[in-house]
């Protein structure tokens, strides 16, 4: 089988960890038939860098032709703090290329890892097989509804605002390939939400109750959000999909990382459609580019990798190579092998490595 695949390593030490996972992708062409046609192209601040631009119009043409979509990371201080004009789309390389895309359902699991019980800062009972799947919607919300801006007041104080809002049918899609990844696992959904104070969030929970009636056989809870994260960290166990906006699911990301014991082990994927056919999507690790790591060779990439493997399963329907890439990771760790943000001191081609030879033996 040929897949095309396009690869925008980003800036940061997402070239770094784009490279681990490349890498892998070698090894299990080899030994499966797979050909990998893979392009390169920059995004985020060094397309800015060099063409003015934070994603050219001719790498969203590229992304469309392909079947697949490999990010590192986007962001760094020195781009952060310009002040570009326009929408999100225009200031922000992946957030161009999610929207153009239409990349909205965010797929963001975390779980527990038994050999690393002892780096995580829970006690082992209440995390224990943990596993929780932060569902994010990726192309509306308060990221990119309008009005939005900056301006004088009377006062010649400066006011900022957003919109928090969204529209019926794009919680309802969000919601219908939610229910879908939820029957497809047997999971219960949490939804969570301000709709306690915000009219938006009150169109999110009407909705999502409505999409709930076709899926009887699916437990639908709703939360409130700040409730929600105080439930996640007491009891993680009692959690299987959240299903959150753009905002709240970027926030809850991140915080569930805590469960598997580093930002650097969490994947991503952003699929454009339904999680049961097989449709493109973006896959990237969660975390950002973290500037103090660059060229230190400390990035784990075990979140870029368990990315790839996502890719395989969600855009290629290969869902055996899939589950041998988390086999691989987990006798990995489970020999020892960490890096840095793990407490180990395996280097990122270190640990690669050692992910590959495991990989090789299952293959
Ligand atoms: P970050 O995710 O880069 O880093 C947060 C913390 O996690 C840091 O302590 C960092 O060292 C650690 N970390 C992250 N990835 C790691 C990895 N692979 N291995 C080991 N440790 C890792 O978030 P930040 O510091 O808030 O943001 C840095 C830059 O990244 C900013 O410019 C921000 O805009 C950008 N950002 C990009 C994305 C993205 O491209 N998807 C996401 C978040 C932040």
């Amino acid at each position: 089988m040929n897949y095309k695949l396009l690869a925008l390593g980003g800036d940061g030490i997402g070239p770094e960890v784009l490279e681990s996972g490349l890498s892998i992708l070698e090894a299990i062409s080899k030994k499966n038939n797979l050909n990998f046609e893979i392009s390169f192209d920059l995004i985020g601040g060094t397309c800015w860098d060099k063409y003015g631009t934070f994603c050219r119009n001719s790498t969203i043409e590229k992304a469309i032709e392909s079947d697949a979509i490999l990010v590192g990371a986007v962001g760094g201080p020195k781009w952060d703090a310009m002040k570009i004009k326009g929408d999100p789309e225009e200031q922000d390389g992946l957030m161009c290329l999610r929207k153009k895309l239409g990349a909205f359902f965010g797929i963001r699991p975390a779980k527990n890892y038994k050999s690393l019980q002892n780096i995580i800062p829970f006690n082992k009972e209440y995390v224990q097989n943990s596993e929780i799947i932060i569902l994010r919607e990726m192309c509306g919300g308060v990221m990119f509804s309008k009005p939005r801006g900056l301006k004088l007041l009377e006062n010649d104080e400066r006011y900022g605002f957003d919109t928090a809002g969204y529209n019926e049918f794009e919680i309802r899609e969000f919601a219908k390939c939610g229910f879908e990844l939820a029957k497809m696992y047997n999971k219960n959904i949490i939804s969570i939400d301000k709709s306690n104070v915000m009219e938006s969030y009150r169109l999110w929970r009407d909705v999502v109750q409505e999409v709930s009636n076709d899926y009887n056989n699916i437990n639908l809870e709703h939360l409130y959000a700040d409730n929600c994260a105080y439930q996640m960290i007491m009891n993680p166990k009692n959690f299987d999909i959240i299903l959150a906006c753009n905002f709240l699911g970027d926030i809850f990301s991140d915080l569930a990382a805590t469960i598997s014991g580093s930002l650097g082990m969490l994947p991503s994927a952003s699929l454009c459609g339904s999680p049961l056919n097989k449709t493109k999507g973006i896959y990237e690790p969660v975390h950002g580019t973290a500037p103090e790591l660059v060229g230190t060779g400390m990035a784990n990439p075990i979140g870029m990798i368990l990315s790839i493997s996502m890719m395989l399963k969600f855009s290629f329907g290969l869902e055996e190579i899939s589950k041998k890439i988390e086999l691989a990771i987990d006798k990995t760790l489970q020999k020892g092998f960490h890096t840095k943000d793990l407490k180990g001191s395996c280097s990122t081609n270190e640990i690669t490595d050692h992910i590959i030879k495991e990989l090789k033996l299952c293959l």
